[in-house]
């Protein structure tokens, strides 16, 4: 019963815990109208090729700013959003800032110009109308659709296999690019890769851990990163490390096959303006001997 539930609640009373539900029960609600409010905003982290530390493309991360709390993190607001289905508004407009952003990068730098790389729930993947708005989308900003990626986790892309699958088709049909995000941390089964219709894999940060110092590599870590790069190339698929912070783990990424890389070594997530001038400036980031995230701009 409820009752008998709120006294085990009270029994392991937690503040700590109790703060953090109380905390995301209250963004959850406060999210509608946040959302009517357009209280978010869209930064984007750079993805650079492992040949040459140069920008290929970027990772649109959106951000809260909450008018009492200040910029929050989508770690602590997008489950909520999956969860009461705002986030398919939320998407619509992350979708469109990226688009109009990649759009301006586009006129600036023609096929020099970073492709844009969307994260999208699978609430949005089951909406009927997501291939045809952004089919809209599109068209309506001017982006070449070569120029847009869209990203799910790897549990998304297997939880039904219906809709999403229809869904991913028709987008590639249109010829954007669908990532699977957080690649490893899903399900063991990897032959179910195989029949998605995928172009790239974004290997989860936690398999590069083991490979950032430069002494201490982890040998668990190297197999597990070999095999998952193998396994994509063997699929045709480009394969991109997420959270690479050091200049040697940069080094082992790319020794190991790894295509490209994102991570604080290279850059945070910025503001558009801040990627136009990077790619004006045309330098490679993430000198190995620098710190992280480090020199820049
Ligand atoms: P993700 O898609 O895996 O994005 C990568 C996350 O890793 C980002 O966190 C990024 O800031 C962080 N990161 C980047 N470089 C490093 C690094 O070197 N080391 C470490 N440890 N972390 C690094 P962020 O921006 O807080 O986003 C968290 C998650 O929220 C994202 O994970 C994504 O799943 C979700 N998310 C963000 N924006 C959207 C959105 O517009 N729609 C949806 N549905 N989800 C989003
Ligand atoms: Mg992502
Ligand atoms: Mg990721
Ligand atoms: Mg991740």
């Amino acid at each position: 019963t409820a009752k008998a539930e709120g006294r085990g609640r009270w029994a392991v009373h937690d503040p700590g815990r109790d703060e953090a539900e109380t905390e995301r029960f209250t963004l959850a609600a406060a999210l509608p109208a946040a959302v009517a409010r357009d209280e978010f905003f869209v930064l984007y982290q750079p993805l650079v090729s492992l040949a040459d530390h140069r920008v290929r493309g970027v990772e649109a991360l959106v951000r809260w700013q909450h008018p009492r709390l200040g910029v929050l993190s989508p770690s602590l607001f997008i489950g909520p959003a999956e969860e009461t289905g705002i986030i398919v508004e939320l998407g619509r407009r992350v979708l469109e800032h990226a688009c109009r952003d990649a759009r301006a990068w586009q006129d600036e730098f023609g096929d020099a110009a970073p492709f844009v790389s969307v994260n999208v729930a699978q609430r949005q993947l089951v909406e009927p109308a997501l291939v045809s708005e952004i089919a809209d989308l599109l068209d309506r900003t001017g982006l070449r659709p070569d120029r847009l990626q869209i990203e799910l986790t790897e549990r998304e892309l297997t939880a039904d296999e219906g809709a999403p699958l229809k869904a991913l088709d028709g987008l590639r049909a249109m010829g954007v690019r669908i990532a699977v995000d957080d690649f490893g941390t899903g399900y063991s089964n990897l032959s179910y890769l195989r029949k998605l219709p995928v172009d790239v894999i974004k290997l989860d940060g936690s398999f590069g851990e083991g490979l950032r110092e430069e002494e201490l590599s982890d040998p668990v870590d190297e197999v597990i990163v070999g095999t998952l790069v193998a396994l994509g190339h063997a699929l045709g698929l480009t394969v991109t490390a997420e959270g690479v912070e050091t200049g040697p783990q940069a080094t082992r990424l790319r020794a190991l096959g790894c295509d490209e890389g994102q991570g604080w070594l290279f850059a945070p997530a910025l503001p558009a303006a801040d990627i136009a001038r990077m790619v004006r400036r045309g330098a490679p980031l993430g000198d190995p001997a620098a710190t992280p995230g480090g020199g820049l701009l």
